[in-house]
């Protein structure tokens, strides 16, 4: 989904989440591309999973959270892409507003894709919780399955 339904959904004024003018991450940090968990107490917990492609972080709600056993699998809902500068955001979205709840980074390091189809994607990840190889698998709609492969 793209960065219009980001910016639909949210009244910069009222929410404390960054802005998709607001000015990307430093160039000394940008290596690798980016990947980040953030643990969302909205009204139902979840962990938003994101990684950085086209610019843009590519976002996943994973009801259960990722895991770190090899094979088991756990449902993640394609959401709307946020802005870059999203990865670094940590803080409170007031109630009566898109998302409303506290927002905390639960993982976050740089990926490397090992193979990108159309719907499923296979990378590496490199953070400080979860590393190996996992893949993203599209099943239906905007439902994918989000799994690890092995240690690396
Ligand atoms: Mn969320």
């Amino acid at each position: 989904m793209t960065l219009e339904k980001y910016r639909a959904k949210r009244k910069f004024n009222k929410t404390p989440e960054p802005s998709p003018l607001a000015k990307a991450l430093g160039d000394k940090q940008r290596d690798g591309k980016i990947f980040v968990v953030q643990k969302h107490h909205a009204r139902a917990l979840h962990y938003d999973f994101r990684l950085e492609m086209d610019g843009v972080l590519k976002s996943w709600a994973v009801p259960k959270g990722v895991s770190k056993k090899p094979g088991e699998k756990r449902l993640a809902v394609m959401t709307e892409d946020h802005p870059l500068e999203y990865a670094a955001f940590e803080g409170v979205i007031p109630e009566g507003n898109y998302g409303a709840g506290s927002v905390e980074v639960w993982d976050k390091g740089i990926y490397s894709m090992v193979e990108k189809k159309e719907k499923s994607l296979k990378f590496i990840l490199k953070g400080e919780k979860l590393r190996g190889e996992y893949i993203l698998f599209n099943f239906k709609d905007r439902n994918w399955f989000l799994f690890k492969t092995m240690y690396v």
